[in-house]
């Protein structure tokens, strides 16, 4: 098959296609053929060597395809040849004690594809059976791929750490950025008034389509200052935060006493400096936030076959195309998905 083995971490241009030899699947495994993948930041952060795996690998996260083979003891689990599936792209071993308690992100032998296990950046992907999800009609490859990442870090994020409810006012950082739109459509669902920042003109639109209240472009307007003005001078009760350092320095001051922070990424860097006094004082919470627990990707792919969740593509690219569709979301010229089809 082929597929993009990341050999030495660099620039884009080390992301080649190559042929390699196809997986095997048995037991409770099953072979998908890939349609679409996803691209995510963490693709980026591999690639680059920010985060440091075991090499060569192949790299990506997200994926979605038709199933080709299917182990025996797969077969139980009502997984056919043939069967539209989207992957769950993180593994737990469903022993210790936190998979016991159903708090399956935090894993003792949490693995997630690309990353600490082989990838989707290929034609073929061997994954357990336990981990695919058949793609509702209405939805295609494309936008089936462009799920996973996305709307499951930002479910784990709003629902399960961050318990947002009906009536919060809710500020989205990022809006324009894969967690970021699927963040502002999960906080609407729950009943929230969302104000969502973006770093581009031609962004505030597309924000709004998604559903946000308000949209703050952060490169003309001061972020806390129109914050303060949508909630009447009160400040938020949860903001959802992605991007570290350069939004710490201020973002935590939009934040009403009482409320909350989640954060579940750090794109612009991890140490960031903060007012203790000010935190305690007002008795804000801070959670972090990371992967999603099992249960998530059935109540979301749930809620897209209710049409109640959309995804939005930015681009689709052939799988030659992966240095140039890392590029795009380096330099931030996408609003949604980008998607590569090998
Ligand atoms: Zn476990």
């Amino acid at each position: 098959m082929r597929a993009v083995i990341l050999e030495k971490p660099g620039e884009p241009e080390v992301l080649a296609v190559k042929e390699v030899s196809d997986p095997e699947v048995g037991g409770s495994e099953v072979l998908i053929r890939v349609k679409a993948i996803g691209v995510n930041r963490i693709d980026i952060w591999v690639r680059s060597g920010v985060y440091k795996v075991e090499l060569p690998r192949i790299i990506g996260v997200d994926a979605a395809g038709v199933v080709e083979k299917v182990g025996r003891e797969a077969e139980q689990l009502g997984i056919s040849p043939g069967d539209r599936v989207v992957v769950d792209p993180a593994l737990y071993d469903d022993v210790c004690s936190y998979c016991a308690s159903g708090f399956t992100s935090l894993c003792e032998n949490h693995k997630l594809l690309g990353f600490n296990t082989t990838g989707t950046y290929a034609e073929l992907l061997k994954i357990p059976a336990r981990n695919v999800y058949r793609i509702p009609e209405n939805l295609s490859f494309e936008e089936a791929a462009a799920i996973p990442v996305n709307f499951l870090t930002s479910w784990h994020a709003l629902f399960y750490r961050g318990r947002v409810k009906a009536g919060d006012y809710v500020l989205v950082v990022g809006g324009g950025s894969g967690v970021g739109y699927a963040a502002t459509q999960l906080a609407k669902l729950a009943g929230a008034t969302v104000i969502t920042t973006v770093g581009d003109e031609w962004k505030i639109e597309k924000a709004r389509e998604v559903g946000a209240d308000y949209v703050i472009n952060r490169r003309k307007e001061d972020v806390v200052q129109k914050v303060m003005e949508y909630t009447d001078g009160k400040g938020v009760d949860l903001v959802f935060e992605h991007a570290g350092r350069a939004v710490w320095s201020y973002v935590l001051n939009v934040v009403k006493p009482g409320g909350s922070m989640v954060f579940c990424g750090a794109t612009t860097g991890d140490a960031a400096e903060v007012n203790i006094r000010h935190l305690y004082r007002r008795q804000i919470n801070l959670i972090g936030s990371y992967g999603w627990n099992r249960d998530a990707m059935h109540k979301v792919i749930n809620l897209f076959k209710q049409k109640r969740l959309k995804t939005v593509i930015d681009s689709v690219m052939k799988l030659e195309e992966a240095p140039e569709a890392h590029r795009r979301m380096e330099n931030s010229r996408h609003f949604g998905k980008i998607i590569l089809t090998p």
